[in-house]
C-alpha cells in the first residue's frame, strides 16, 4: 500500500502541512539563502517524514505554528556545521573520538600560510622546476630521530599497509651486492603472538597484512616468544620480520619479547627486512611525565630496523599523518610503490608536522604543543583550576565536590597508565540527564561518569577555555 493511501485513512494526516508551504516559511526565515536549496527540502521532509510517524501512529497534529518552530529548530542546528569544536573534560589527552591531538599554535598559522594562496609543495624554488613533495619534512625528521630518510603518508595505518606491500616482493640489498632474487609465491611476514593488535576503528594487524598479499607468519606464544620462534619460522618464503607495538592493551605477568635488536641482527643474517610499527611513537622521554617508560623514536631507529613508522597525532602532537623513517634502501621502495600516491598527505598536513616538529628541534615541544602542555599539567594546578571552577560556578554548583581522579593519555597510547588529577565531580542528581545536556551545549561539552557522579577534568581543557566551559556548564545545570 502507498503512503498516501493510509495518509487518506487517517483524516489527521490531512492537517499536516504540505512541502511547498514549509518551504515558504523557510525561505521567508533566510534559510535558504545561507544552506541552498537541495539542504533546506532535506529538512522540510525529514521534519514532514517524523510528523507523518507520530500522526500514524495515533498521535494529533500539532498546529501550524508548532510545526514551523520544529522546522526552524531543525533549520538552525543544519546551519552549525558537523564537525565542531567542543570542549574535551573528559581528560583523555588523545581521545580518538573527539579529533586525538589539537595542534599547536605553529601548525594552525603554517596551514593559513600554506592554505591561502599557492604553494612549492611539488616546486623546486631553486631549479625551477619539478619538486619532491616529501621532501619538506624530511631533513627534521631525520635530525629528530636518527634515521637515514623519511616519508609521511595519510596515517599510520596507511603506513603500515604501504611499507608491507612495498617490501615484502623484494628483498633488502646486501652489504656490496645486489639483492638476491626473491622466490616466487605469497611472501611471509613473521609476527609474535603476542602482537597481533586491533587498533581501534576495525584495524588489526593479520588483515592488513593479508591485504598487502603477504602471508602472516604467527609464532611464539600469547605471552611469550623467543628469538629462536622467529628462526624456527623462516622459510625461502619469509620476506619481513614485523614488531609491532602493543599500544592499547598490556602484557603483564609472565611475559617475554624478542628484543628488536635481536630481530635486525636475525633480519641481517637471513637477508630480511625488519619492520617496526611503532603507533604512537614520542620523540620525546615519557618517564619525567611519571608516565612509566615508552620507546622513543630514535631509541628505536637505533636498534636498526628498516622502517619504524608511528603516527602523526597521537604523542607526537600534529596533525593526522603516518610517518615512515629509517634505512634509505627501504624508504626509497615505500615512496617507489604505487599505494603511496593513494596515501599521500596534502600541504595543510605537510605544514602542521612541519611546525609541530620545528618545536621538537628547537627544545620547547612540552611549552608549545597542546597534548604535552596537558600531560604535563601536575594535580596541584588542576587542584587550584578546578576550585576556581567550582567557585566560580556559586549557586549553580551546589553538591559539586573538587575530587582526586585519574586522566588517561588514552588514543592507543601508553594503556594502563594514567595520571593524578582533580576533577569537579557533580554527584546528585541524574549523571546522564546533564552529561545530554553538556553535549547538547554551546559549546558542547563532553564529560566522564564516573562512579554514578558526572566529573569534569580540567587536564584536557586548555585554561584559555575555561570561560566558555563554565557558560556551557551553567546553562546545562539550568
Ligand atoms: C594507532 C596505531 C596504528 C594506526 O595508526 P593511525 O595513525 O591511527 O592510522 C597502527 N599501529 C599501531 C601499533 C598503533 O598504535
Amino acid at each position: 500500500m502507498r503512503p498516501f493511501d493510509r495518509r487518506e485513512g487517517v483524516p489527521e494526516a490531512r492537517r499536516i502541512p504540505r512541502a511547498d508551504r514549509l518551504l515558504e516559511v523557510a525561505e521567508a526565515k533566510g534559510f535558504v539563502a545561507l544552506l541552498g536549496h537541495p539542504a533546506v527540502m532535506e529538512v522540510v521532509r525529514s521534519t514532514l517524514d517524523l510528523l507523518r510517524a507520530e500522526v500514524l501512529a495515533g498521535g494529533t497534529c500539532p498546529d501550524e505554528g508548532e510545526v514551523e518552530a520544529r522546522l526552524e529548530a531543525r533549520l538552525a542546528q543544519s546551519v552549525q556545521s558537523s564537525l565542531r569544536r567542543v570542549i574535551n573534560a573528559t581528560g583523555v589527552v588523545l581521545h580518538t573520538n573527539l579529533g586525538r591531538s589539537p595542534l599547536c599554535e605553529a601548525a594552525l598559522s603554517a596551514m593559513r600560510e600554506v592554505g591561502e594562496g599557492y604553494t612549492n609543495l611539488e616546486y623546486d624554488l631553486a631549479r625551477g622546476e619539478r619538486g619532491d613533495r616529501y621532501g619538506h619534512a624530511e631533513r627534521a625528521l631525520c635530525r629528530l630521530t636518527g634515521a637515514e630518510s623519511a616519508v609521511v603518508v595519510n596515517n599510520n595505518a596507511g603506513a603500515v599497509l604501504l611499507a608491507l606491500s612495498a617490501l615484502s616482493r623484494i628483498p633488502p640489498p646486501r652489504e656490496n651486492s645486489a639483492p638476491a632474487p626473491r622466490p616466487t609465491g605469497q611472501p611471509e611476514v613473521v609476527i609474535s603472538r603476542g602482537q597481533l593488535v586491533e587498533i581501534g576503528g576495525g584495524f588489526r594487524i593479520p588483515e592488513v597484512l593479508r591485504l598487502s598479499g603477504a602471508l602472516l607468519v604467527e609464532v611464539g606464544t600469547t605471552n611469550r616468544t623467543y628469538l629462536r620462534d622467529y628462526e624456527g619460522a623462516l622459510t625461502e618464503r619469509t620476506a619481513i620480520l614485523l614488531s609491532v607495538h602493543r599500544s592499547n592493551f598490556r602484557l603483564t605477568g609472565f611475559t617475554h619479547d624478542a628484543a628488536l635488536g635481536e630481530l635486525v641482527e636475525l633480519g641481517r643474517r637471513k637477508g630480511l627486512w625488519v619492520l617496526d610499527d611503532l603507533g604512537s611513537g614520542t620523540l620525546l622521554d615519557t618517564s619525567p611525565f611519571g608516565l612509566g617508560k615508552e620507546p622513543t623514536v630514535p631509541e628505536r631507529v637505533g636498534e636498526g630496523p628498516h622502517l619504524v613508522l608511528f603516527s602523526g597525532d597521537k604523542l607526537l602532537g600534529g596533525p593526522q599523518a603516518g610517518i615512515v623513517v629509517g634505512r634509505r634502501e627501504a624508504v626509497e621502495q615505500v615512496k617507489r610503490h604505487p599505494l603511496m600516491r593513494a596515501l599521500r598527505v596534502d600541504k595543510a598536513t605537510l605544514a602542521a608536522l612541519a611546525a609541530t616538529l620545528g618545536h621538537y628541534e628547537r627544545g620547547e615541544a612540552v611549552r608549545a604543543l597542546p597534548i604535552w602542555r596537558a600531560i604535563a599539567r601536575t594535580p596541584e594546578e588542576l587542584r587550584v583550576r578546578v576550585e576556581s571552577w567550582k567557585r566560580s560556578l556559586g549557586e549553580k554548583a551546589q553538591g559539586a565536590e573538587v575530587r582526586q581522579g585519574e586522566s588517561a593519555v588514552g588514543g592507543g597510547s601508553l594503556p594502563g597508565v594514567t595520571l593524578p588529577t582533580h576533577v569537579l565531580a557533580f554527584p546528585s542528581g541524574d549523571p546522564d540527564g546533564l552529561s545530554s545536556r553538556l553535549r547538547a551545549g554551546a559549546p558542547p561539552v563532553v564529560a566522564r561518569i564516573e562512579e554514578g557522579a558526572l566529573v569534569l577534568d580540567p587536564r584536557t581543557v586548555d585554561p584559555a577555555e575555561d570561560e566558555k566551559l563554565l557558560f556551557a556548564v551553567r546553562m546545562a545545570l539550568g
